[in-house]
């Protein structure tokens, strides 16, 4: 158990998007997990936010915006190598036309 606890890091720190190449700065008063710009994610954590467990790293896709039970906005990101499913709190500062878009372009 104390294992688990040592690994949980929310991730927060300034990054490059891997998918649309602009400098993210870190978050505040929250832990970004996907950029804000173009909204992809990376596959990072297995179980928990933060664990930092994976070993896929690949780009997760934004594929639905959606409203949790307390209507706080959602984004569920798939991976695009390994398909899997994780669901984010979006930040303030996410890029809103770039939320709206996610709806309009489900396959
Ligand atoms: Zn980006
Ligand atoms: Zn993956």
């Amino acid at each position: 158990m104390l294992e688990e606890r040592k690994n949980f890091i929310p991730l927060n720190e300034s990054f490059v998007c891997e998918n649309c190449k602009q400098k993210v700065p870190k978050a505040k008063g929250t832990f970004r997990n996907h950029c804000p710009f173009c909204l992809y994610s990376r596959h990072v954590d297995e179980t928990l936010p933060g664990d930092r467990k994976s070993t896929c790293g690949s780009l997760m896709q934004p594929i639905k915006v959606e409203k949790d039970s307390k209507r706080e906005w959602m984004v569920i990101h798939q991976c695009q190598k390994c398909q899997k499913i994780s669901r984010n709190r979006t930040a303030a500062d996410d890029d809103r036309e770039e939320l709206a878009k996610i709806n309009l372009t489900i396959r």
